[in-house]
């Protein structure tokens, strides 16, 4: 697990801020609430971890801040990116910002990329386009790029066909291309789900070492908290569209205060237990984004849910400098009070 030592070098600016964002589809059944007033900060050069079951928002929130929901999709709130409000900003103004000052990787690299164009043609286009090289001089940047990701004989690669290429090796292409304008934001959904332990390993240590290299800030979102626990400096919980619980990594893993965090933390295997009990699940289901029940949303699945629970949200309330909590329960949760 990462420690403290990051957060003292981050400065407290912060490179991205996102104020009251709200997403809601259009359905024939109504609306769909994804994304319910959030409030969070990317800093410069720090890897924020976000973690939820699937339809908790943390995929639809970053989806927003780039202009990419699908259309029956709507946002508001604000979101500044050094300042500059890029929430439903004009496309043309989207286009040049992803893939320029925001890079994005997604979990499976064959959806992103052109069957049927080479690697190197998908790649120089990205300089062409966005920085204006000659075909030579974008060529040579790329072959860089992809030696930076560890990709060896990167001239002769950059002839092949993304099916040519292994998994992991494909992931590597993607890191290799989103970083090639080296943006300030690096966005990563699931970057390593598509692929073995070991592959997944290797990309999260590549990851690691270019943000040390660039700087680059990177939002890493997912629903495995062992991922999460290798790479961030502080994590975001999002439960049914809302942030439950944002600290520090270690704070989060060593000291967590909210029931659903818990709940994810104990359904998580641990290596360094030897205890022999069955992991723990949460009960019930994630709620129907389509309701907005007056309380808290995870309260029908939560062992400490009292009567306020179910009337009153659960404002999100300050616990520490880098610790956010929404529960009304203020007692010691169960894996607490056991040490566990
Ligand atoms: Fe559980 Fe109530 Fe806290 Fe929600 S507010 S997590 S229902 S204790």
């Amino acid at each position: 697990m990462r420690s403290t030592r990051r957060t003292a070098e981050l400065t407290a600016a912060a490179l991205l801020e996102i104020r009251a964002l709200s997403v809601q589809f259009s359905t024939g059944d109504g609306p769909v609430y994804a994304v319910n007033d959030l409030d969070l900060q990317v800093r410069r050069g720090e890897v924020l971890g976000m973690v939820g079951e699937s339809g908790s928002g943390k995929s639809q929130t970053w989806l927003a801040v780039l202009g990419l929901l699908a259309k029956n999709g709507h946002a508001e709130g604000s979101v500044r990116l050094d300042g500059e409000e890029i929430l439903n900003a004009p496309s043309r103004t989207l286009t040049r910002l992803r893939g320029n000052r925001v890079g994005m990787i997604f979990q499976d690299p064959m959806t992103a990329m052109n069957p049927f164009l080479t690697v190197g043609r998908q790649m120089t286009e990205v300089l062409q386009w966005h920085r204006g090289l000659s075909r030579r001089a974008a060529e040579a940047r790329c072959i860089e790029a992809l030696t930076a990701v560890h990709i060896t004989d990167a001239a002769r690669r950059l002839q092949m066909y993304p099916h040519e290429f292994s998994g992991g090796m494909r992931q590597r292409v993607m890191i290799a291309t989103a970083l090639l304008t080296e943006p300030q934001l690096l966005i990563c959904d699931e970057p390593t789900t598509a692929l073995d332990v070991t592959v997944q390993a290797q990309i999260l240590a590549l990851l690691d070492e270019l943000r040390q290299r660039h700087g680059t800030a990177i939002v890493l979102i997912t629903h495995d908290l062992g991922v999460v626990a290798q790479l961030a400096d502080r994590v975001v919980v999002m439960y049914a569209g809302r942030q439950v619980e944002t600290a520090e990594v270690h704070t989060l893993y060593g000291a967590y205060r909210h029931p659903y965090t818990e709940g994810l933390l104990r359904s998580v295997p641990r290596l360094d237990e030897a205890r022999a009990e069955r992991l723990a699940t949460i009960p019930g289901r994630p709620p129907d984004l389509a309701q907005r029940p007056p309380g808290c949303p995870f309260a029908p699945r939560c062992a400490y849910a009292a009567p306020i629970c179910a009337q009153q949200m659960p404002p999100l309330v300050a616990l520490g400098p880098e610790h956010l909590r929404a529960c009304h329960y203020g007692g010691a949760l169960k894996s607490e009070a056991r040490g566990a």
